[in-house]
């Protein structure tokens, strides 16, 4: 697996440990206060209109939303990185930062759905072209820019289907054509994936998921390239975005830990994929950490690590019906949306018609999986009772 860190000045658990930390500045304490706050005082009419002070009111930032802000910048190799209420919304400002009425982009057919949403209504409505590309279109892609193309997104693996994108191969035609290119780097995290580093200009995480890690706040961040980063400064302001500093404050807390939670749970989730795919309820497990995956050689090749989150098809024959048999005999899975926190979690995959550049998946229903921080065995005994629902 490629170890390129290239923009990180120093190794990544070093840089988890210590980044965005300045406790000469707080009185010694190890983690920065929680700066509760909207007005910052002046000293003097000179002070306030010269803009000689640090801070000048709190929706430009605070030494909460500093803290994390820089920490992710040095660990995504960022020019500068900007935080936003939901993971949804670092999308939609990383999206709105780069693209103008008149514009034209391209988004992965695999995009998470309200992303796809957010283009359907809110781009358009703006007077954005949107098209959408198979996600394994590799170099492929450059036959869909038109002169008005300015962007890019792309989301490797995709939502609920899990395919690879050839992140440098799209990224090398996007730039050539003088389009930036936007990805949702939620699943790998730039822990194991250095988006920047592999082209990508606006690299977002839904911070809701494995950052705050523990399924209590949401959160989203953008780290912006040189090319991107004027663009992201200027909308994040205009936009008048800003995230609480309680919720900054337990993304700041998870960053710490976020290494060490994902590598317990790319080993559970390959041990469970790896269990999985030998059933014979099971016609493929979606997880491109798996030999038999067809995105694999790409995730060797671009990431050095697997999150806890895939998707598996039953095999024809089995209804949707008993598929929700399956889920509704689960006790250790929680029935639910989002992902990332400590504890599994299991969802039935509807896509309804939210694939239109390639065909949708056909054969048996899909169960996606987040799988936690529990032991494998009681994970192991939780998904036989659902399989065993499936005769009930
Ligand atoms: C959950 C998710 C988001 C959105 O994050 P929220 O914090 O729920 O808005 C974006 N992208 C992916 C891939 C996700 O799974």
């Amino acid at each position: 697996m490629s170890a390129s860190q290239s923009n990180r000045a120093r190794g990544l658990a070093t840089t988890l440990s210590h980044a965005g930390r300045k406790p000469e500045d707080f009185h010694g304490f190890v983690n920065p206060p929680v700066v509760h706050a909207s007005t910052v005082l002046f000293p003097d009419c000179a002070t306030m209109l010269s803009g000689g002070q640090t801070y000048h009111y709190a929706r430009r930032g605070n030494p909460t939303t500093d803290a994390l802000e820089e920490a992710l910048a040095e660990l995504e190799g960022a020019a500068g990185v900007r935080l936003a209420a939901s993971g949804l919304n670092a999308v939609s400002v990383a999206l709105l930062s780069c693209l103008s009425s008149g514009d034209h982009v391209l988004i992965t057919d695999s995009a998470y759905g309200p992303t796809r949403h957010f283009a359907e209504t809110t781009l358009k409505r703006l007077g954005v072209a949107v098209d959408y590309y198979d996600p394994a279109i590799g170099e492929g892609i450059e036959a869909l820019f038109r002169p008005n193309t300015r962007a890019v997104m792309t989301e490797a693996p995709g939502s609920l289907t899990f395919e690879m994108q050839d992140i440098p191969a799209i990224a090398r035609i996007a730039h050539a054509h003088d389009a930036l290119v936007v990805m949702d780097n939620t699943w790998a995290t730039p822990c194991f994936f250095d988006a920047i580093g592999h082209g990508v200009d606006l690299s977002v995480q839904a911070g809701t998921k494995y950052l705050v890690g523990h399924s209590d706040a949401m959160l989203g961040t953008v780290a912006a390239s040189e090319r991107a980063w004027p663009g992201l400064k200027e909308t994040h302001g205009a936009l008048g975005m800003h995230v609480g500093p309680d919720d900054v404050y337990l993304g700041l807390r998870g960053l710490r830990t976020l290494e060490v939670r994902l590598r317990r749970h790319m080993q559970n989730g390959l041990e469970i994929a790896r269990w999985l795919e030998e059933r014979p309820e099971v016609a493929r497990v979606r997880h491109p950490g798996l030999e038999s995956d067809p995105g694999h050689a790409i995730w060797k090749r671009d990431f050095t690590g697997a999150s806890g989150l895939f998707a598996f098809d039953f095999v024809d024959g089995i209804s949707e019906t008993q598929s929700y048999a399956f889920l509704d005999a689960l006790e250790l899975f929680g029935l639910g949306y989002s992902w990332g926190g400590f504890e599994s979690l299991a969802i039935p995959v509807r896509l309804k018609g939210a694939r239109t550049a390639t065909p949708m998946p056909t054969g048996g229903p899909s169960v996606r999986l987040h799988i936690g921080l529990e032991d494998t065995a009681d994970i192991r005994a939780d998904l036989e009772a659902g399989f065993a629902a499936l005769k009930g």
